[in-house]
């Protein structure tokens, strides 16, 4: 007759010695600073939320605020309704425009209709509306650098009459750009664009139209150059990096460029947690510690990157460094009507 070996005679199945468990891989995550949350999408965020302590539910949003999910549903719970166009807004109650600014028939239209309305363009881009507005005032054709159909390019084309602005997105429209008068021309830009891409663009136009006039510094806004140079600071140091935004966030995918542009090749955008491909990640893992940057579009909040970061940290052994290139400190004051 067999004997149970001595584990079993002394206390059954669960006295069975107990195989380790697997030890849990080894993830380095690289977290680039700054990322996140930037001045213009507090601002607009705090608008939606402080129009609705003022005004009472609901509160209309012309468009998304900013492009997130996470955001505009959090907001969504708060008491305001997302609408595409204003003819969705009822007489008796206020309209916010989103941070991307609008083209100038909104708020005509807003009061028009005597609806009230706040604007939480983000001051930087208002900033590119007064630019163009002078240069039209001016005589001067204005050369849009921007990706067509975006809300901010919308929003600043309609600063000025239809065909007063031409729009370029890249070299080779640049290189094949027809001017009215070479003489008289000026050039503004998206604010969230890759710093490198507009460079090269702006390098074409400054060729072609020696005469064309410009920014003093670049309509790239801090956040996006910021954000842009942190990926840079640590792309080449990444096995893979991940990007939490959305995909019709303009940073958001710029900042997936400049990783692949900058090193690490195998770089995506990830909305939350819940959406990381797992496999992905582990493609091509070699054994021994891996690195994964993470950064954040400036419309995505940190909660996104805590949650992604909680869920690496379920699957292995996280050790988290943050890289900062620069501290930010810049803050956009409210609209008057909301502090009053
Ligand atoms: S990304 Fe730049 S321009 Fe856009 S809202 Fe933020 S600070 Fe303003």
């Amino acid at each position: 007759m067999a004997v149970a070996p001595a584990s079993e005679r002394a206390g059954g199945v669960l006295n069975r010695p107990v195989m380790p468990a697997p030890s849990k891989k080894s993830l380095t995550i690289l977290l680039a600073s700054p990322r996140g949350f930037c001045a213009g999408v507090d601002r607009a965020i705090q608008i939606v939320e402080r129009a609705v302590e003022r005004y009472g539910r609901p509160v209309y949003v012309r468009h998304e605020i900013v492009h997130n999910r996470y955001v505009v549903e959090s907001l969504e719970a708060k008491g305001a309704i997302f609408v595409d166009e204003l003819d969705e807004v009822p007489d008796d109650r206020p309209v916010v425009f989103s941070a991307h600014g609008v083209p100038k028939a909104v708020p005509n239209e807003a009061a028009r209709r005597n609806l009230l309305y706040v604007d939480a363009t983000c001051p930087l881009v208002s900033k590119v509306h007064r630019e163009a507005e002078r240069h039209h005032a001016s005589g001067r054709t204005v050369v849009l650098i921007g990706h067509a159909g975006h809300p901010e390019v919308i929003g600043t084309m309609g600063q000025l009459p239809a065909g007063a602005v031409l729009l370029v997105e890249d070299t080779a429209q640049a290189e094949a750009l027809s001017v009215p008068d070479p003489g008289s021309l000026a050039y503004a830009t998206q604010t969230t664009l890759s710093v490198d891409d507009t460079v090269d663009i702006v390098a074409v136009l400054r060729r072609r139209f020696p005469a064309i006039q410009g920014p003093k510094q670049e309509d790239i806004c801090y956040a996006t150059t910021n954000r842009q140079a942190a990926v840079k600071a640590i792309a080449g140091r990444c096995h893979a990096l991940v990007v939490i935004g959305a995909p019709n966030s303009s940073n958001s995918m710029r900042l997936v460029e400049v990783a692949a542009n900058y090193g690490c090749s195998k770089s995506r955008l990830v909305q939350r947690a819940a959406d990381m491909d797992w496999n992905w990640l582990e493609e091509g893992w070699t054994g021994g510690a891996q690195r994964l940057g993470v950064t954040a579009g400036a419309s995505a909040p940190e909660t996104l990157v805590d949650e992604l970061i909680a869920a690496c940290r379920a699957r292995y052994r996280v050790i988290v460094e943050e890289v900062r290139t620069t501290e930010e400190s810049v803050v956009f004051k409210l609209p008057r009507q909301l502090v009053a």
